[in-house]
């Protein structure tokens, strides 16, 4: 699954090579890739549409159109890859964007969990998946006390909490970890139990971990190559996260890995005592 900062990347990528480019046609081979509306709808209504500015909200890729946002989400395995119409279409391509410049943008996914919406502008704040979405780790309502809030009734692991989307967004299995490292908190705190001070420290090294990570895709956007499709794969620096039996940074104690909601979590038992 790709994590924020990877959208982030697959989505600047994308905003340097189609930014003005119109639509002139859309073919979907696999339907359901497409969550809203029908597939014959969403090809239709995308004729014609200019591709005014590139988004992304959590993990979902924004397409600003004249009259629609279109969401793609990648999931496990959605990448992009740049063709032209000669070129033949090819196993796992699923939704095929021709634009009048005659250049193609196909959706390709082997997996195919990946998933699109086509929202009208003004509908995007009442309906499509954006709705379910809590806060961005730099948006201001992200406060200890919005954390405090919903943590309180909570009884689960801190872990297992913050990949909880509906909270913050954009932390996922690799990135909690290397939070809770940062914050000096052990995985398996229950969310009720969290002081003032562990939710301040939370609200900081998430956007520490995450502008780090973004920084990181930077490096890729710059050696991107076209033959690889737009994936945003890059290695991070990371402290404790797949670093088992690895000296932790701070006090040289071997990392442990273990498992908290079914989730593998690396941690150091002795920065991060209970
Ligand atoms: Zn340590």
């Amino acid at each position: 699954m790709p994590e924020l900062a990877e959208v982030e990347t697959v989505k600047e990528v994308l905003k340097g090579k189609i930014l003005g480019k119109t639509i002139a046609k859309v073919k979907v081979y696999w339907p359901n890739i497409i969550e809203y509306p029908e597939v014959k709808t969403f090809e239709q209504e995308l004729i014609g549409e200019t591709i005014h500015d590139m988004k992304r909200r959590g993990k979902w890729i924004l397409f600003e159109l004249n009259h629609y946002y279109l969401l793609s989400h990648l999931r496990m395995e959605g990448k992009y890859f740049f063709r032209t119409p000669k070129d033949p279409i090819v196993k796992h391509e699923h939704v095929v964007f021709t634009f009048i410049d005659q250049t193609e943008m196909r959706y390709h996914d082997t997996r195919k969990f990946g998933k699109m919406h086509l929202i009208e502008k003004e509908q995007i704040d009442s309906i499509g998946p954006l709705l379910e979405l809590g806060y961005e780790p730099w948006d201001e309502n992200l406060t200890i006390s919005y954390l405090k809030n919903k943590y309180k009734t909570k009884h689960l692991p801190i872990k297992t909490v913050l990949l909880d989307q509906t909270i913050i967004v954009g932390i996922g299995n690799i990135y909690a970890d290397e939070v809770l490292f940062l914050s000096k908190i052990n995985p398996v705190t229950r969310c009720c139990d969290l002081t003032k001070k562990d939710l301040g420290a939370i609200i900081e090294n998430t956007k520490i971990v995450l502008e780090k990570a973004i920084a990181a895709g930077g490096t890729t956007i710059r050696t991107y190559m076209a033959s690889e499709g737009v994936h945003g794969k890059f290695v991070n620096n990371l402290n404790v996260h797949g670093r088992e039996n690895e000296p932790c940074p701070i006090c040289g104690t071997l990392i442990t890995k273990t498992k908290v909601g079914g989730r593998g979590t690396y941690f150091c038992v002795e920065c991060q005592k209970r």
